[in-house]
């Protein structure tokens, strides 16, 4: 088993609190009276999309959710729970859906190969597919054909998003988060910005 990578996470785990106790030595005990983000991130698990580092922000900012192709699937137990938590208790003021080019999850769905349990999961992807399959089908470019599903596939989970009871309700009520969907790029490290945001409470 390989033991030196395993270590050095604790050895750095232990220098990082050493540089943040010596940039302010009330970090720790500041974050531990609680967490009042202003963000919940719903991003994909790919491990180059790290929320935080992307963003320049700092621990007590995103409230964070991850699964494979950021996707707001509406039987889901878990982002309902984590979505419920930060526009009720929390009170975020952002949602952002973020995806990024060349997403694994998203480039499994474009074929019918099978990959065994995930397969269930990446039905839901399969779905975004159907649902434009005449745009997507007209773009004969395969890498501007997957570019554009990884885009649509976070424009339709920010629709999925606003159609949650727990957002209804809370514009209902005149509060309640503004949403976003961002696409990432892995490439050069830049954010675009998608045109779905709903800021409309
Ligand atoms: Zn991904």
């Amino acid at each position: 088993m390989e033991t030196t990578y395993y270590n050095s996470l604790i050895k750095n785990n232990r220098n990082w609190v050493k540089r943040k106790i010596d940039e302010d030595p009330d970090y720790f005990t500041k974050l531990a009276h609680g967490q009042k983000p202003p963000v919940l991130w719903i991003g994909c698990a790919d491990s180059r999309v790290p929320a935080n580092e992307i963003t320049g922000t700092q621990s007590g900012e995103i409230f964070v959710h991850r699964n494979i192709a950021n996707m707001v699937v509406h039987t889901d137990m878990n982002m309902l729970s984590v979505l419920d938590y930060a526009v009720n208790v929390l009170e975020v003021k952002h949602v952002i859906v973020c995806g990024h080019y060349g997403c694994g999850g998203v480039k499994a769905a474009m074929t019918t190969k099978e990959f065994g349990l995930i397969d269930n999961w990446i039905r839901h992807i399969k779905d975004v597919y159907r649902t434009h399959k005449a745009e997507l089908d007209a773009i004969s470019d395969l890498q501007a054909r997957e570019d554009r599903f990884i885009e649509l596939n976070v424009i339709e989970q920010v629709r999925d998003l606003s159609q949650t009871s727990i957002l209804r309700n809370a514009w209902k009520n005149g509060g309640g988060p503004g949403i976003h969907g961002w696409v990432y790029s892995i490439e050069n490290g830049l954010i675009k910005e998608l045109d779905v945001s709903i800021i409309d409470n």
